[in-house]
């Protein structure tokens, strides 16, 4: 067969044997391999030594206790930072002045271990609770990070001017300037909770983990001993407006909005969604309780697209939009599962973790229409008083498909239910092509 290289094509090069340098690698799916030297972890130990710190770096693999590394999908780059020479592959982190702004904790819901099963309460804390371990040796690193920011948001200003929010100079400064506490948190899944909560085996858990990962974990299926798995997927961000003291304790008023990540209208104003204005909503609605005395909580979470990803949200928008009878709200749920295969993965039953993280166990006002969230957060055992909807006024344009079908699917409303007939005359805006 003639060669279909084109004449100016480059010629086939040695294959690079660069990689085949003498380096030592120990393979994860061959168990004989574990270290004598690891900390045991006991999930939801009062005493944090007793429970024992999460070794999850990758510079001394002796000293691992857990399946994964630290900053979920980030540890890629992390590899390409090694790989390029940049960074040193047992880099250890200076945590001078890293400590957290405030105090988070410990709440008896910390040591229930079933109550905390995708992040580790101590999280924040290690630098100060396993420091002798550090002395020791031990590479051990935060999965939580707290600090304090001002927050600016055009609608927060706008509703400022138009007199609906109040600068009160210490929790909204003047120019509309929101002062909060944020944390980020990196999920930390304690494997046998995580299965509890889904309602599977942990076995079975961990083997379709592992399969669907490309195999990327050989130690989900060769290690059962190691029950704690940091996955390579985002976290969330909680921020806190007001006096921290009032998020755990219920004789304080406290507004809460659990917000799933959606980047085309958080952040660009796409107006295909309800995203944005809900989240501005909550805020709002977290900064005038806060006034009154109490606090609000927004936690932020990386899950975009229904935690389907955008690549697969923006084919629904498409397949909404070229459908017959284009952008309609009685098919809205039905065009993502034609794509994804299911309308929704962002298991709401995880989420309530970062409440009880904080020791809530009373919401006054939650921020949602969503059933899910609100029966995870109920069926958790923190007690919702009042839901608030999206007000009409703030729905966008093209968002009325999107309210309309959630409505139809049984979201809560303060308005009527729509019917399959109405719900079939509830049309987005068509594609100009
Ligand atoms: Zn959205």
């Amino acid at each position: 067969m003639v060669s279909s290289l084109p004449p100016n094509a480059a010629q086939p090069q040695e294959p690079d044997r660069s990689f085949e340098s003498p380096r030592h690698i120990v393979l994860t799916s061959h168990p004989s391999t574990v270290s004598q030297s690891i900390l045991p972890i006991h999930w939801g130990a009062e005493d944090p030594t007793v429970r024992g710190p999460v070794v999850a770096t990758v510079s001394d693999p002796a000293h691992r206790n857990v399946i994964g590394t630290h900053s979920g999908s980030y540890a890629v780059y992390r590899a390409l930072a090694v790989a390029s020479g940049d960074l040193q592959r047992d880099h250890r982190p200076d945590l001078t002045n890293t400590a957290p702004t405030i105090q988070i904790g410990p709440y008896p819901s910390w040591f229930e271990a079933d109550k905390i099963v995708s992040l580790d309460p101590f999280g924040a804390q290690v630098g100060q609770l396993y420091s002798a371990l550090y002395e020791q040796g031990f590479d051990i690193r935060p999965t939580i990070a707290v600090t304090k920011a001002h927050i600016q948001m055009p609608e927060l200003q706008e509703a400022v001017q138009k007199g609906l929010l109040v600068e009160d100079g210490k929790i909204m400064k003047p120019g509309g300037e929101l002062v909060v506490t944020k944390a980020a948190i990196e999920p930390v899944w304690y494997l046998p909770g995580i299965a509890a909560r889904l309602g599977v085996a942990e076995a079975e858990l961990r083997y379709i983990l592992f399969e669907q990962t490309g195999g990327m974990f050989p130690e989900l299926v060769t290690r059962p001993d190691l029950q704690v798995f940091l996955p390579p997927i985002g976290g969330m961000t909680v921020y806190i407006i007001g006096d921290i003291a009032a998020v755990a304790d219920p004789s304080r008023p406290l507004a809460v909005r659990v917000h799933d990540e959606c980047n085309g209208s958080d952040v660009f104003g796409s107006d295909i969604c309800t995203c944005r204005p809900y989240l501005v909503h909550g805020i709002a609605a977290c900064l005038e309780t806060a006034q009154a005395g109490g606090a609000g909580v927004i936690v932020y979470l990386r899950k975009e697209g229904r935690a389907l990803g955008e690549v697969t949200k923006f084919l629904v928008y498409n397949a909404r939009k070229r459908q017959t009878g284009g952008d309609r709200a009685d098919a809205y749920f039905a065009r993502t599962e034609c794509v994804a295969g299911v309308s929704d993965v962002r298991f709401q039953e995880l989420m309530p973790d970062a409440l009880h993280w904080l020791g809530i166990t009373r919401i006054d006002k939650l921020i949602s229409m969503s059933n899910l969230k609100y029966e995870a957060i109920t069926q958790s055992g923190i007690e919702v008083v009042e839901r608030v909807p999206l007000p009409d006024d703030l729905i966008p344009g093209d968002a009325r498909v999107e309210i309309e079908a959630k409505k139809a699917a049984g979201y809560f409303s303060h308005s009527d239910q729509p019917d399959a007939a109405t719900l079939s005359q509830v049309k987005g805006r068509d594609y100009q092509v």
